[in-house]
């Protein structure tokens, strides 16, 4: 430790050197005040040993400047003095001087007082450097504290926002309840062993059993086992193996769901359950299996219609008796032969008369006379070509509409037939017909002018004997 010894005596700072140096110190000497005060500024001594009376500056001066300089440690000043009056010493120690010393130097006290000295002077070291400690721990502790405070404020801002989401989460799972819950489907959800979890209203509607007998059952024990066929039971289970159903038909007896399941994933991305919806489709289908019955009928209603409207319509251009066509039916044919023959296909039509069948029916009854108008009609029928026409005209009388036929080949048909007519075989005796034909002219003529030629002809064959054929051309007015 470093000392500066102060004194003016050259006796005495030798003496002191020496003792001191012997006690361990490390000292450096000085002879008068000023040269004190220099080795002060220039060094720091933590103790001074310094003379009262010194020349330039005295001991208790050079304590008070060296206590005015600033930013040093602490020196330890033990002032030497034979002025040993008692003012004296406290005027020392009030001007900053630590401790007074006795001229003639006492050595044991002087070992004594340095010993003070050097423990004060160490413990102000000590002190300074857990002085220093402290504020490096202070130091640290503001960063620590500012550090923690960041953290804290980290933290409170992770609490709220944990807050916000947990609101979210709880508004989010208020919101699906409801919608859950009030949803026109049945709507229900379970875990792979099929136990239920949701089981919204119109599924206690549609099942018939309220939310807490269903929740935590078994399906199997909440809708039966009717229901849950054991295709349903598959379809379940494939949807945890990520594959859903759609309207899969569950029945028992009359009533028919029509159930969809779909995965439903959870946090950790796998499939956590399957959330199923039902609709009761039973009314449906007894009203579709209504409606089917109710078709059939119709189209059996439909098909009898269509019968009673076909034979309608046969009969409307087919004779009653006969089974050939009727008039109605020979004057449609008749305006089309008379369009082709416009283009050049020429036709010849025949009016046929039975032979006084008057007499016949008044002989053998009306009867008898009408299974002679069918035999009759199936002779012309089986007589003429494919493309000729036969129909009855009314009465006893007949048409043939002799197509694309030259009136002389038609007349060569009209004999045949007529012969074929006085053929038929009856149980009553034998029939003669008379045969009035007519040819298109080969110009534009009315269907009523070919019919009366045909009818006149007919008169011919009538007065000519009958049972013959004759024909007649259309008269034309002669131009005025
Ligand atoms: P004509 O040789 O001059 O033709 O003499 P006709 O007796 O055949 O002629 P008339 O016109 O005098 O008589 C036709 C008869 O045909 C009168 C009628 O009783 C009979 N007749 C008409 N339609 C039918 C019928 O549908 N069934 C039966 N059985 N007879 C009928
Ligand atoms: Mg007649
Ligand atoms: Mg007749």
């Amino acid at each position: 430790m470093r000392v500066l010894i102060a004194e003016d005596d050259v006796v005495t700072n030798k003496l002191l050197n020496r003792l001191l140096t012997k006690f361990g110190y490390d000292c450096q000497c000085v002879f008068n005040g000023l040269e004190a005060w220099n080795a002060i500024q220039n060094e720091h001594f933590p103790v001074v040993v310094s003379d009262w009376m010194m020349p330039g500056i005295e001991g208790v001066e050079l304590c008070r400047r060296l206590r005015e300089l600033k930013d040093r440690p602490y020196s330890y000043v033990i002032l030497l003095t034979s002025r040993d009056e008692r003012d004296d010493r406290f005027q020392a120690l009030r001007s900053g001087v630590d401790d007074v010393l006795a001229k003639p130097i006492d050595l044991e006290e002087l070992e004594c007082r340095m010993a003070v000295g050097t423990r004060i002077i160490k413990m102000e070291h000590h002190l300074k450097e857990q002085n220093l400690q402290l504020e490096e721990s202070r130091a640290q502790l503001e960063h620590s504290n500012a550090v923690l405070l960041t953290k804290q404020q980290e933290v409170e801002r992770l609490l709220a926002q944990a807050e916000r989401t947990s609101e979210y989460a709880q508004e989010a799972n208020r919101r699906f309840e409801q919608l859950f819950g009030e949803i026109p489907v049945a709507g229900f959800s379970c875990d792979e062993s099929t136990k239920i979890f949701e089981w919204n209203k119109k599924a206690e509607e549609i099942f018939g059993v309220p939310a807490d007998r269903a929740v935590e059952k078994p399906m199997r024990s909440v809708i039966g086992k009717k229901l849950l066929t054991r295709k349903a039971l598959d379809a379940i289970h494939a949807v945890f193996q990520g594959v859903p159903f759609v309207d899969q038909e569950w029945k028992a007896g009359d009533r028919v769901l029509l159930v969809s399941g779909y995965p439903m994933v959870g946090y950790n991305n796998k499939i956590s359950g399957c959330l199923a919806t039902a609709v009761d489709i039973s009314q449906l289908r007894k009203i579709e299996a209504e409606l089917r019955t109710k078709m059939k009928e119709l189209r059996a209603a439909n098909s009898k219609i269509e019968e009673a409207n076909r034979k309608l319509s046969e009969m409307a251009v087919t004779d009653g008796l006969t089974k050939i066509a009727n008039r109605r039916a020979l004057m449609d044919r008749l305006a089309i032969c008379l369009e082709q023959a416009e283009r050049g296909q020429r036709f010849t039509l025949a009016m046929i008369d039975v032979d006084h069948f008057k007499k016949f029916n008044d002989e053998f009854g009306h009867q008898a006379g009408d299974e002679i108008l069918i035999a009759v009609a199936q002779t012309l029928k089986s007589s003429v070509r494919k493309l000729d026409f036969v129909a009855r005209y009314g009465g006893e009388e007949f048409c043939v509409l002799f197509v694309n036929a030259s009136l002389r080949s038609a007349v060569k048909m009209a004999e045949r037939i007529r012969k074929r007519i006085s053929e038929i075989q009856n149980p009553y005796r034998a029939i003669t017909a008379s045969f009035g034909l007519a040819e298109h002219p080969g110009l534009p003529i009315e269907g009523d002018q070919l019919v009366r030629a045909a009818d006149d002809a007919l008169y011919d064959a009538k007065a000519a004997g009958r049972n013959r054929v004759a024909v007649r051309s259309i008269e034309f007015e002669e131009a005025a």
